[in-house]
């Protein structure tokens, strides 16, 4: 082996699946200096996972590509119940809708994380140098303790192993070689983990690719169920090991049951049960059980799996419906498991996203979504320590944040699957069967858990709500220090704009132009941080007044906006200032609103991107905003929203001190 030498670098990313992947597309967005590095030698090009619910097309939206997503995707509309009669025969029992109408513009789609993934690299092109190194494995982690708290400081090293062409290949299994359909078998939670074994191959193998040396300022561990970087660590998964094994087969069905473009949850009367999901490109995802017991009755290996004995389940299940195949484009088999980590950083310097600290089954469609939003929640706060805006306390709020998401993902995962997995009740006396009105009512739950938009994060120092994030955090020890955390917001200014949720969107228009935007789309992921003046009614002047007073005191020099943007920058580089009033379009202009919120630059002029009002447009109707969110359409408020879009403080336009005292509670004086 050859040594590549000594390198630094602000974050090394290790594995580039959808968490890696997020990860590395908020550091383009900021210019921070990261690498990402996959030990496989490809991206995924078909199969794995397919949901994406409506938070993470929004999210996908905020960084400009969920266009390509719900264009190609296959959008998900009903959910159809099918179970037994009272004659054992399969019958629609129930249709739901699969999002719940309103709670996002957005609904569930779907398409394989191969296309997904081609999104983000595609994005990252675009926005920076940072390209995924493949072939490339960590082999030896140091990390230096001491340093931890040093922020010009390297406390962590990692040796680096290139791997060559032949050692990166992974083998596919004995049903599918020389076929033409692929298996993520190796892929699967159910294959052993190839890492050591790579390793091993590449340092044996006389023609290895050279070993490096990185220091890293900050490291993600995004390496998947079986992550090195949490072994590393110590780190343990806590939670168990179910034995109900899941054959995934993706198909272009040739069959008489009806519902199969719709997704259904099948249970037989005793044959087990079905998930259809339908995909794009007349694909359709068949979810089929492979055992009937939580300890699994058959002695099923996986290299034993064939797609034929996948199949043969489903048959069995969807009887008497006929159900068969010429096309299969790709197949595997899951095992559930509920599992959550203990830690999800080491001293804030070290963390762990995705895959690496929670596992569960694919059913909920949830991994994908929730590990890309790990690193979504994440890397904001990672590139503001390192860009000099904030205060390294924000990134406790990592685990205290996404841990208890986690936690909540795997209760509802532990509940749905025992419900799915289990044999439907013949009727009310049957105990030992799933009472089908419960598992309706679990699936109504869960569409709202599952849509992603439920997310409600505890308070900390940058959510100004009551409590504090230790009491949130069951058994871990969450701390802040900082008295900022005290800071609690006005949650009765906006009903609908709940602190620790993420913005909801409704239609306002520009001013200047009169185009409707959904308000969301304003909220691109640049890494700004928001403050939301709902100006209410500027007709009258009394309201004006109070506006005009705001914008004075926000301009003074000694004002947070002006101590924490760095000199020399735009005025809207840090915090960007939005204003939705309510009086009518046409009777107020642009310069009635204090400059400070449609800043002038010599280059570009006066900035018409900054302030909208809630009325009719031409063409979309009316938004009703300030009635949606709940807001005195009078009198208005503010709201401070984070880079991700989440709601961190709500206040009147006087409390400018309490906003100033929330801001310093993580920010640093720049100027
Ligand atoms: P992974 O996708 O596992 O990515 C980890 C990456 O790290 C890989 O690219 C790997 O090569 C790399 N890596 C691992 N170890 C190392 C190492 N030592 N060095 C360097 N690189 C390393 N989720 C959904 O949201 N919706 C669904 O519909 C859905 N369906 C699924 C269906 C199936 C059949 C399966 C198997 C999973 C499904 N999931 C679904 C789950 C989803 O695939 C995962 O939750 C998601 O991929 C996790 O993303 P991740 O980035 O954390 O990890």
């Amino acid at each position: 082996n050859t040594n590549g030498g000594l390198s630094s670098v602000d974050v090394l990313i290790v594995g580039a699946g959808p968490a890696g992947l997020m990860a590395a597309t908020w550091f383009a967005r900021y210019g921070v200096n990261a690498r990402i590095i996959d030990k496989r030698g490809t991206k995924i090009f078909n199969g794995q996972a397919d949901g994406l619910q409506c938070r993470t097309l929004e999210i996908f939206d905020s960084f400009g590509f969920a266009d390509r997503a719900w264009k190609e995707s296959n959008h998900m509309l009903e959910i159809c119940l099918w179970n037994p009669d009272e004659d054992g025969v399969l019958r629609r029992s129930d249709r739901i809708p699969d999002t719940i109408p309103g709670i996002s513009r957005f609904q569930q789609v779907v398409l394989h994380q191969g296309r997904i993934e081609r999104f983000f690299l595609d994005s990252l092109k675009e926005h920076s140098d940072i390209r995924i190194e493949r072939g490339v494995l960590p082999q030896k982690l140091t990390f230096n303790q001491a340093a931890s708290e040093d922020e010009d400081g390297y406390p962590i090293e990692v040796v680096l192993q290139h791997l060559t062409e032949y050692e990166i290949n992974p083998e596919q299994s004995k049903a599918t070689k020389g076929a033409a359909t692929s298996d993520g078998l190796y892929r699967s939670n159910m294959a052993a983990d190839d890492t050591e074994e790579l390793l091993s191959k590449a340092i044996a193998n006389s023609k290895a690719g050279s070993q490096e040396t990185v220091r890293a300022k900050y490291m993600i561990g995004c390496d998947g169920a079986h992550s090195w970087t949490r072994k590393q660590l110590g780190f343990e998964l806590e939670g168990e090991q179910t034995d109900y094994i899941w054959g995934v087969l993706d198909i272009i069905p040739i069959t008489d049951f009806p519902d199969i473009r719709m997704r259904c949850a099948i249970h037989s009367a005793s044959s087990g049960s079905v998930m259809v999901i339908p995909r794009e490109n007349k694909l359709v995802r068949l979810y089929i059980q492979m055992t009937t017991t939580e300890k699994g009755d058959l002695p099923l290996d996986r290299k034993n799996i064939t797609p034929q004995m996948i199949l043969k389940c489903a048959q069995k299940t969807l009887a008497p419906y006929k159900l068969d195949y010429k096309y299969c484009d790709w197949w595997t088999a899951y095992q559930i498991g509920q599992r959550v980590g203990s830690n999800f950083s080491k001293d804030e310097r070290i963390f762990l996203a995705g895959d690496a600290v929670h596992t569960h089954s694919p059913k909920a469609g949830q991994g994908m979504n929730v590990s890309m939003q790990d690193t979504f929640n994440l890397c904001w706060k990672i590139s503001s320590v390192l860009n000099g805006n904030s205060e390294r306390s924000i990134l406790k709020t990592y685990q205290s944040e996404r841990r208890k998401i986690a936690q909540d993902l795997i209760a509802f995962d532990h509940k749905f699957s025992r419900l799915f997995s289990g044999r439907p009740a013949k009727d009310v006396m049957d105990e030992a069967g799933i009472s089908m009105v419960e598992f309706k009512s679990a699936f109504e739950k869960g569409n709202m858990f599952a849509s992603g938009v439920a997310v409600d994060y505890g308070a900390s120092v940058i959510v100004a709500k009551a409590g504090n994030a230790a009491e949130q955090e069951d058994g871990n020890d969450v701390e802040f220090e900082s008295d900022a955390c005290r800071v609690v917001g006005k949650q009765d200014l906006a009903n609908n704009i709940k602190i620790g949720m993420r913005m909801p969107s409704f239609k306002v228009l520009n001013q200047s132009d009169a185009r409707p935007w959904h308000f969301q789309e304003i909220l691109r992921s640049n890494g700004k941080w928001r403050i939301v003046l709902f100006a209410g009614d500027v007709s009258k002047k009394e309201q004006m007044a109070r506006v005009q007073k705001l914008g004075k005191s926000l301009a003074e020099p000694n004002s947070f906006i002006n101590r924490f943007t760095p000199p020399g920058k735009p005025v809207d580089s840090v915090f960007e200032l939005l204003t939705v009033h309510s009086a009518p379009r046409a009777t107020t202009d642009l310069h009635d609103f204090p400059d400070i919120l449609h800043p002038f630059s010599e280059r570009d002029g006066w900035d018409y991107w900054k302030i909208y009002v809630d009325d009719e447009s031409y063409h979309e109707g009316h938004g009703r905003a300030y009635e949606h969110y709940g807001v005195d359409s009078k009198k208005g408020c503010m709201v401070i929203l984070r880079p991700d879009q989440y709601v961190s403080w709500l206040g009147n336009l006087e409390d400018v001190e309490n906003m100033d005292s929330f801001f310093s509670g993580f920010m640093k004086v720049r100027n």
